[in-house]
């Protein structure tokens, strides 16, 4: 008799996994990632904003921050909600992760978005590229658009990065499967995300790094040291700069792909910003739900200079990072819906902890002694070796 409890409890066990694997607690996954690492005891999200994936509405934040301040949270988000906005009028698109994707099925897909939630998804076209290519994005939010801050997701900079435009395309499926999701439905209550799946249309139809003039974006922005007349030397950076600085982002993600960590501003230099606790704590939870070890400031791997998230740091405080997301640019056929779950787990975490920074409830996790000395190992690795991607 006990042995058949035994088994009944073993049997039990096992499916513990498998629970943890449905996309309606992943946001519950990440909070419980945050709380089992192994450098900290403390939660990132305090026990305030830890129960309910909601922040409580009537529980002002106790302190306002200078994020908060540079991008206002709008305290009554409920009052600009657009109703309704569950039902699509039509089936939700769907799509796979089972290959990449040309640039004619992304603008189709972009368009069949927007079409199935016309009161929530629009489509925009932000420009054309220098060889003409259009250049698409969507923005989404449950509240009234210009009402609520900011989020931003962009991939393929790097135009050999093709793994990072489906992580933005992955993030978009998510959202749309999981509506109903409390983490999602604060999410699109509390911001408007604006999703570029490719920065550099050119350079992902050639499969090259730089875009078709030879120029290498992510190093084109302006930053601490070089003016914006001196920067912007392409279409396409211009065009996201225009972007950026309609928007003003409270905070966003650039994927790369090449290596697998997260990183924040600054990269040109050891100049560290006075949001750098912040931001280190969000990369810290969008590490642990991603399994990576690796999260540090962007200069940590190795110093680079012209890169989009210092721009948007330095221009309009946004908290940009960049997520390596991929050891390969271009990973297999076979193994892309695995790195699209990870990727969407990692995002969420990350957002996450924005609404936390936002909102005024994130606990803040300053960096370790192991931590400290590994960003030094790993700029020593990196230091004259293959450049950043
Ligand atoms: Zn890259």
């Amino acid at each position: 008799m006990v042995s058949l409890y035994l088994k009944i409890i073993f049997a039990l066990l096992s499916l513990v996994p498998f629970l943890f694997s449905c996309g309606d607690i992943q946001q519950k996954e990440a909070k419980r990632t945050v709380n089992s690492n192994n450098h900290h005891s403390a939660s990132a999200i305090s026990d305030r904003g830890d129960d309910d994936a909601e922040p409580n509405d009537s529980e002002p934040p106790d302190e306002a921050t200078d994020h908060l301040n540079n991008h206002p949270v709008d305290p009554t988000p409920e009052q600009n909600s657009v109703p309704t906005v569950d039902v699509p009028e039509g089936p939700v698109p769907q799509i796979d992760f089972t290959r990449y994707h040309s640039q004619e099925d992304i603008s189709a897909y972009l368009k069949s978005v927007a079409k199935a939630f016309p009161k929530m998804i629009q489509f925009h076209t932000l420009g054309k590229s220098t060889e003409g290519r259009e250049i698409d994005y969507i923005s989404m939010s449950k509240s009234i658009p210009g009402t609520v801050p900011t989020l931003y997701l962009n991939g393929t900079h790097h135009g050999d990065e093709w793994s990072t435009t489906e992580a933005v395309l992955a993030m978009i499926n998510y959202i749309i499967q999981n509506l109903k999701d409390p983490m999602v439905s604060s999410l699109l209550k509390r911001y408007e995300i604006f999703f570029q799946p490719i920065v550099n249309p050119d350079g992902h139809a050639s499969t090259q790094r730089e875009n078709s003039e030879g120029l290498d974006l992510n190093r084109d922005y302006a930053f601490p040291r070089r003016s914006e007349a001196d920067s912007f030397k392409s279409v396409e950076t211009r065009l996201v700069k225009a972007l950026l600085d309609e928007k003003k982002f409270s905070a966003g993600i650039a994927y790369h792909g090449g290596t697998e960590c997260i990183l924040w501003p600054y990269g040109y230099d050891w100049d560290k910003t006075p949001d750098d606790d912040k931001m280190r704590t969000i990369a810290k939870m969008a590490a642990d739900a991603m399994g990576f070890s690796q999260y540090f400031m962007s200069v940590a791997l190795y110093p680079a200079e012209g890169e989009h998230s210092d721009y948007a740091y330095m221009k309009h405080r946004t908290f940009s990072y960049t997520f390596e997301i991929t050891n390969e640019k271009i990973p297999s056929e076979s193994s892309l819906a695995f790195f699209m779950e990870r990727t969407v787990k990692g995002t969420l975490a990350f957002m996450q902890g924005v609404m936390a920074a936002d909102g005024g409830y994130l606990t803040l996790l300053p960096p370790t002694e192991e931590e400290v000395a590994s960003w030094g190992v790993y700029h020593d690795v990196w230091n004259g070796g293959p450049r950043r991607e």
